[in-house]
């Protein structure tokens, strides 16, 4: 199925309805001027539902200084359709006000096929405020009058907005959002993404290169997939997932890593203790003891030490509201820079300090240099003022 845009439409005034909607009624409006407010393509749109097709018959751009009226559509589209498409004998559909037309005549389309970028080209620049939109006319013949275009358009004739909103909430209820990407967020990406969730009071913070949101409702799960669609991320239910260990031997130790030669004993724990794990690696797990946390090892030669379980969360159901995510990886997360590479950038960033430092210190003594001949010269003025009056 194909509307004028696909998404939601507004027709945002009464003068934007097909008919004598303007002029206190005595003026004719032969079209209908719909807004596409999920999507910016006007597509040939279905008759009432059904599918149609036609050929462009026009896809141009007529200026003011030619006398044309069509001037007054700027760039527009029209489509002659093919016969027999409608009960009626209506023959012509056209496009107006495009930022720019996307066929050329002689080509067939349709429903569905993308005809133009809305815009607001033609009078429609005139208005005020200038608001984009698709002046859609249907008409029997070239040069007759409009016609009922509603059966096209997707949209009653009368104020509002029609159409279903293309972004779907990901869940009914509030839930945590993991918002990612083939590679870790930009850290602009991050603050964007930070900028649309403030507002709406929901914490965000990052774990992995991906963010995760606090709890947030279906209303606002939309607005924040519209805005990371729009930065091409992905929007996932978050599902958080704990691993827990539970301790199968008398005693074991808990070392500083994951090894018995190169890591100390900081601690044990014991039989039928269950504890939370941050990380498993190796046959070793990092888990979180009440005292020093550190790491156990898991089995040796076919023998359990401790048992594993992984409890995984629906979204949401860890942590109230804005409360801090999961440590998944606290201290244990392996940065991607050498010391080495971090002593060079704090180099680098001494250095341009240093000049901008620099940079200022010229600007200033310029600026000081500046203000003193100004000051002289008032000086002067005023001495020659005085003279004058003397
Ligand atoms: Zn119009």
């Amino acid at each position: 199925m194909a509307n004028l845009f696909s998404g939601r439409m507004q027709v945002p005034y009464y003068y934007s309805c097909y008919g004598y909607t303007r002029g206190n009624g005595k003026t004719w409006h032969g079209g209908q001027d719909v807004v596409g407010l999920d999507s910016d393509r006007i597509l040939l749109p279905d008759y009432d539902g059904k599918s149609i097709s036609g050929t462009v018959v026009t896809a141009r751009k007529v200026d003011k200084s030619t006398g044309n009226r069509t001037w007054e559509w700027g760039f527009y589209v029209c489509v002659k359709l093919d016969a027999n498409q409608t009960p009626d004998k209506v023959n012509y559909l056209y496009f107006c006000h495009n930022a720019q037309n996307l066929v050329a005549v002689g080509q067939k389309v349709k429903s569905g096929d993308a005809l133009a970028v809305m815009g607001n080209s033609g009078n429609a620049a005139e208005a005020s405020p200038p608001i984009k939109h698709c002046h859609l006319e249907v008409r029997a013949t070239s040069t007759g009058a409009g016609l009922d275009p509603t059966h096209y358009s997707g949209c009653a004739n009368r104020v509002g907005i029609y159409g279903e909103n293309p972004v779907k909430p990901l869940s009914g209820e509030a839930v945590r959002l993991k918002i990612y990407a083939d590679t870790p967020i930009s850290a602009g990406d991050v603050v964007l993404m930070q900028k649309v969730c403030q507002p709406l009071g929901i914490a965000v913070s990052a774990e992995n290169g991906a963010l995760i949101t606090a709890p947030a409702s279906a209303g606002d799960q939309i607005t924040i997939l519209r805005k990371a669609q729009e930065l091409n991320l992905t929007v996932s239910l978050y599902h958080a997932t704990v691993s827990k260990v539970q301790v199968t031997v008398d005693s074991l130790r808990v070392r500083t890593g994951p090894g018995v030669e190169e890591y100390t004993q900081v601690g044990s724990v014991k039989k039928g203790d269950v504890l939370e794990t941050l990380q498993i690696k190796d046959g070793w797990a990092y888990v979180v003891t009440g005292e020093k946390d550190g790491w156990v090892c898991l089995g040796e030669d076919g023998q359990i030490y401790a048992k594993v379980t992984v409890l995984i969360a629906v979204a949401g159901l860890f942590g109230a509201v804005g409360a801090p995510i999961i440590r998944l990886n606290s201290n244990i997360t392996r940065l991607n820079v050498t010391l080495e590479q971090l002593k060079q950038d704090m180099a680098q960033q001494k250095v341009s300090a240093r000049q901008t430092h620099q940079r200022l210190w010229a600007h200033n003594t310029e600026q000081d240099a500046a203000l003193a001949d100004h000051e002289k010269r008032i000086v002067l003025l005023e001495h020659k003022e005085r003279r004058r009056e003397e």
